[in-house]
């Protein structure tokens, strides 16, 4: 049972991905973790990929899967995983399918977590966080004061409507073509509202994956 994730900035993938993974009794991978790993371990795809960062540059995409096929070879992957972040254009997605198809496996469904993106703006624009100790709020104007250390509440340039706008803009640029090119090749793409309580939202993705 492999599935993809993917998430509307602000609709909470973060929060959603590790439940997911603890109701379905699989791990969550992610690109990120996984290329630290390899660069831990020095394999061979590890010292490459490293070799790129060291230079600046993006880690090309066929060294990215090589990390990513070995991992869903190992035991720890083999009753089934969360890919987190793994896809987010469609040669990723073509890739990463030989991968699976090499390795006799299937991409079983693709989850996008999607939220109405005023209500992210609203979200969003909610947050605060302190300039000093950088505890996070919801809820509280900025320039108010933290209550841990009286400093003062500022909201991250990330979080400002336009910005945030503009993210979106990205990842429906992004993303739209890869749940279509999925779905044009029969996998099962499920949009879950996410929109109220986090149990809620779980039990949306949960109850799609069982139907
Ligand atoms: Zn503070």
């Amino acid at each position: 049972m492999i599935i993809v994730l993917f998430g509307k900035p602000g609709a909470g993938k973060g929060t959603q991905a590790p439940l997911l993974a603890a109701a379905l009794g699989v791990p969550t991978l992610a690109t990120g973790d996984e290329l630290r790993a390899a660069i831990r371990a020095g394999s061979p795809l590890g010292l490459e990929a490293k070799s790129y960062m060291d230079r600046g540059d993006l880690v090309p995409d066929s060294v990215i899967l090589g990390i990513i096929k070995q991992a869903l070879s190992e035991q720890r992957n083999a009753g089934g995983v969360l890919l987190d972040g793994v896809v987010r254009t469609v040669p990723q997605a073509e890739g990463l399918d030989k991968v699976v198809v090499e390795l006799g496996k299937k991409v079983e469904a693709v989850l996008a977590f999607d939220i109405d993106d005023e209500e992210i703006v609203r979200r969003l624009a909610s947050r605060t966080v302190c300039e000093s100790c950088q505890t996070p709020y919801t809820g509280r104007e900025p320039g108010t004061a933290c209550d841990k250390c009286g400093g003062t509440l500022i909201r991250r340039k990330d979080d400002e409507p336009e910005a945030i706008r503009n993210r979106l803009e990205v990842y429906d640029r992004q993303t739209a073509p890869v749940l279509d090119w999925y779905r044009s090749h029969g996998t099962k793409v499920a949009v879950i509202d996410a929109v109220g309580p986090v149990q809620d939202v779980t039990a949306r993705a949960l109850g799609v994956l069982a139907s």
